[in-house]
């Protein structure tokens, strides 16, 4: 559950949680919803771009996976922590996105700090692109 990951996110990694929050109350978290499919996608404006943050199902789980380069680092390779060695799947772009589809937590609103921006399905394909091309700038 949501609530579950976001406490243990909270508890691992405190500064993540805490740029999360900071990132939605500053509104970087913006959903694009598309017109007439109602596609979805969540983008979250960062230090050095805007990165895309995309949810799949995972053992009958919903996970997240961003396009940053904090989260392909840490989801790929292992880090060591007190001499733990262990994968971190999930950035504060994710946490952001967590927090704002459970909505409210221990009183916060969240989902109040996210930017609802309609668009046609045209913009779609251009949207997705300008984002990979800022992600693997040439
Ligand atoms: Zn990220």
């Amino acid at each position: 559950m949501l609530s579950r990951k976001i406490e243990y996110i909270k508890k691992q990694t405190p500064e993540i949680y805490m740029e999360a929050i900071r990132a939605l109350k500053d509104h970087n978290v913006k959903k694009y919803i598309f017109k007439p499919s109602n596609n979805e996608i969540w983008l979250v404006v960062g230090k050095e771009g805007e990165y895309l943050v995309v949810d799949y199902e995972h053992n009958g789980e919903i996970s997240f996976a961003c396009s940053c380069p904090d989260y392909l680092f840490h989801s790929l390779f292992k880090t060591g922590k007190k001499g733990i060695i262990r994968r971190r799947k999930y950035c504060y772009h994710i946490v952001a996105r967590m927090l704002a589809e459970l909505g409210s937590l221990g009183g916060d609103n969240y989902s109040k700090f996210v930017d609802e921006i309609i668009e046609e399905d045209a913009v779609f394909h251009e949207l997705i692109s300008e984002i990979i091309a800022e992600a693997h700038p040439i």
